[in-house]
């Protein structure tokens, strides 16, 4: 695990499962813009979360790209999840602002919503073909400009699928300006 501290609030990197992170109040969901299971990351929480999660959800969309939602977390071991909708690279311009909109939404509902751990998914970099290089960037910039303004939100951990991934965000972690 890689950690780098922002005011009261760690940042951290590990390589695993998102839908295997008992230790977390929320999960962030890379969903569609339906809150339907699908495949990548929504396909792994609403497998693990049993078919109420998505009966919770369908109402609560559709949301557009850079919006987030909050649901329960079912038989999740997280008591919430909040879904994104991650722009796709090339059609959903600008992306970049768009991506940072998931990552600021996100984490301002997780405060609002009183939740102290919270575990991300790289959005957008997996179907909707996001570069990992550029994705971690954007990402990591928006969350180190965004803690310093949140009362609840004390732990934000990357869920990094594969070795290669989570050595590009460690990377970009650690080219953060330390007074952003
Ligand atoms: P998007 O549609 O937003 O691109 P995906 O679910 O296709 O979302 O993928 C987003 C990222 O999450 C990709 O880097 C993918 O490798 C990774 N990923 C897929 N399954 C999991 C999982 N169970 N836990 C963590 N990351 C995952």
């Amino acid at each position: 695990m890689t950690q780098r501290q922002f005011g009261n609030v760690t940042v951290e990197t590990v390589q695993g499962d998102i839908a295997n992170q008992p230790d977390l109040d929320a999960i962030v969901n890379a969903a569609n813009a339906e809150l339907r299971m699908g495949g990548g990351v929504a396909g792994a929480i609403h497998r693990a979360a049993g078919p109420g999660l998505e009966q919770e959800c369908i109402p609560l969309g559709p949301i557009k790209p850079g919006q987030a939602v909050i649901s329960g977390g079912h038989h999740l071991p997280n008591a919430h999840v909040i879904h994104c909708l991650g722009p796709v690279y090339g059609r959903d311009k600008p992306e970049e602002k768009l991506l940072a909109s998931c990552y600021r939404e996100a984490l301002l509902l997780a405060d609002q919503n009183g939740i102290v751990a919270i575990g991300f998914p790289a959005i957008s970099t997996g179907i909707f073909g996001y570069p990992i290089e550029e994705a971690a960037d954007v990402t990591l910039k928006t969350v180190a400009e965004v803690v310093p303004g949140l009362s609840n939100v004390r732990t934000v951990r990357f869920v990094l699928f594969s070795e290669s991934d989570k050595a590009v965000f460690d990377r970009a972690l650690m080219a953060l300006p330390a007074d952003l």
